[in-house]
C-alpha cells in the first residue's frame, strides 16, 4: 500500500497536475471590478470546452470595444504580451495575496505601458516582464482598453485569476461574486447512464442512455424535481449528467460550479470547479464524454472517475463513483446543484435493482484503482493542506 501511495506521490510531482488549488493567501487583498458597470458574463470558469475548460470569467462590454478596464486589485503589473492568437494584448497584475490577474483581448493598453512597448520596437508576438517596482497599481487604477484581439469571436474582456506561484487556474468569483448578482440555480437538463463495460446493465440495456429530466425552468429557484418513472439495474453502473447554470442579466448558460450525486442519502461524488491545474487542461475529455459531445455538442459530465483521472477537484467514494446495484431494492438517487452564489436545485430518482443472470457477482472491486482512491480519499487532504 504504502508503495503505491509513493508511487501516486511521485506521478502527481512529476506531472504538476493536481497541484493544490487554494491560493496561497499570505495578505488579505481587496478586490474591486474590472469594469465601471454592472457586470454580466457570457461565460464563467470552468465550463467544459473540447480540451480545456474555460479559464476564466467572460466579462461582457456591450459587443463594443472601447470599454476601460481597470485592476482589480492593488499589486503591480507582472508581464504585458500582445500576440495575434490565444489571449491577443493582455496585460497581467501581480497581488499581494499571492494572486496573478490577466485581462485578455484588449484593445490596446493605457499610455505608460504602451510607450514601453514601443520603446522595445513593434512586433507581432511579444511578452514582457516587469519587476515589482516598475509599474505599481491600486485596486482600481485603469490599466487598459477593451478589444477584441487573439482568439476572441466578439468583444468582451476574458478575465483570469491565478496562483502566482503554482500558475492553478483560480475561479475569478471566489473574489468577485459579491460584484456579480445572481439568484437562478443551475439547472439539470437530463443524466446518462453508463453501464460500466460487460459488469452492469440500466433498464436491460449494456449501452449508455440518457434521460430527461423536464424542461428547466430558469426562473424557478431552489427548486426540487423528482421523476416519477422508475429505471432498474444490475450490476455496476456510472451516470453522468448535462447541466448548465444561468444567471437573470442574460440568457447565456454556464457550467456548473458544484455537482453531487448522492445514493440513499450518500455521496458518491462531487465536483466544485474552484481551481483547475493547467496540467490538468485536457482532462476535461475524459470527465466529459467527449465521443458523446462531437456528436451533438452536449456535454455530459460524469459523476465519475475515470481510471487514471487526476483532477483534484472531483471527489468520489470507494468505488469511484461507479453505483453497484447488487441489491433488490429500490435505490434513491439524487443530484445537487450549486453555483458560487448558493443558488441549488435538485434531482430525484429510483433505481429499481433487479437481479439479472447476465451479470455474475456484482460486487466492488478491489484493485489498484481502489487504492487510488485511498489516495484520494485520506491521503490527499493532508497532501494539499493549505500552507500558513
Ligand atoms: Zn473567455
Amino acid at each position: 500500500m504504502l508503495r503505491i501511495v509513493i508511487f501516486f506521490l511521485f506521478i502527481l510531482i512529476l506531472t504538476g497536475c493536481g497541484q493544490e488549488t487554494e491560493p496561497v493567501s499570505t495578505l488579505n487583498v481587496d478586490y474591486c471590478p474590472p469594469v465601471d458597470y454592472d457586470i454580466v458574463l457570457a461565460g464563467n470558469f470552468g465550463e467544459p470546452r473540447p480540451w480545456h475548460f474555460h479559464g476564466g470569467l467572460d466579462v461582457k462590454t456591450g459587443n463594443v470595444e472601447g470599454k476601460q478596464i481597470f485592476s482589480i486589485a492593488d499589486g503591480y503589473i507582472s508581464r504585458i504580451t500582445v500576440n495575434k492568437y490565444g489571449f491577443g494584448n493582455a496585460i497581467y497584475v501581480s497581488h499581494p495575496d499571492g494572486m496573478t490577474s490577466v485581462y485578455c483581448h484588449l484593445k490596446r493598453f493605457v499610455d505608460k505601458y504602451e510607450q514601453q512597448l514601443q520603446r522595445t520596437g513593434i512586433h507581432d508576438t511579444l511578452s514582457l516582464v516587469f519587476p515589482e517596482e516598475q509599474f505599481p497599481v491600486k485596486g482600481g487604477d485603469l490599466i487598459a482598453i477593451s478589444g477584441n484581439t487573439g482568439h476572441s469571436t466578439g468583444p468582451h474582456l476574458h478575465l483570469e485569476l491565478h496562483d502566482t506561484e503554482t500558475w492553478v487556474m483560480v475561479d475569478p468569483m471566489e473574489k468577485l461574486a459579491r460584484f456579480i448578482p445572481d439568484t437562478v440555480a443551475p439547472q439539470a437538463h437530463s443524466f446518462m447512464a453508463v453501464p460500466q463495460d460487460g459488469e452492469g446493465l440500466f433498464n436491460g440495456g449494456y449501452t449508455k442512455q440518457t434521460f430527461g429530466f423536464g424542461q428547466p425552468d430558469v426562473k424557478k429557484q431552489h427548486t426540487t424535481w423528482t421523476l416519477s418513472r422508475e429505471f432498474t439495474a444490475w450490476g455496476r453502473v456510472g451516470f453522468a449528467l448535462w447541466a448548465d447554470d444561468y444567471s437573470e442579466a442574460t440568457y447565456n448558460h454556464y457550467g456548473v460550479r458544484y455537482t453531487q450525486l448522492l445514493v440513499d442519502g450518500r455521496e458518491v461524488f462531487r465536483s466544485d470547479v474552484s481551481g483547475i491545474p493547467v496540467s490538468c487542461q485536457p482532462e476535461v475529455n475524459q470527465w466529459g464524454d467527449y465521443d458523446h459531445w462531437r456528436h451533438t455538442h452536449i456535454w455530459y459530465m460524469k459523476s465519475y472517475r475515470e481510471p487514471g483521472m487526476r483532477l483534484p477537484i472531483l471527489h468520489t467514494d470507494f468505488s469511484q463513483g461507479i453505483v453497484n446495484f447488487n441489491e433488490e431494492r429500490p435505490y434513491h438517487l439524487t443530484y445537487i446543484l450549486r453555483d458560487y452564489q448558493g443558488n441549488q436545485s435538485q434531482y430525484d430518482f429510483t433505481v429499481q435493482g433487479v437481479r439479472d443472470a447476465r451479470i455474475k457477482n456484482p460486487q466492488p472491486r478491489c484493485q489498484l484503482l481502489d487504492n487510488y482512491l485511498l489516495f484520494d480519499q485520506c491521503l490527499w487532504p493532508l497532501y494539499t493542506r493549505k500552507r500558513i
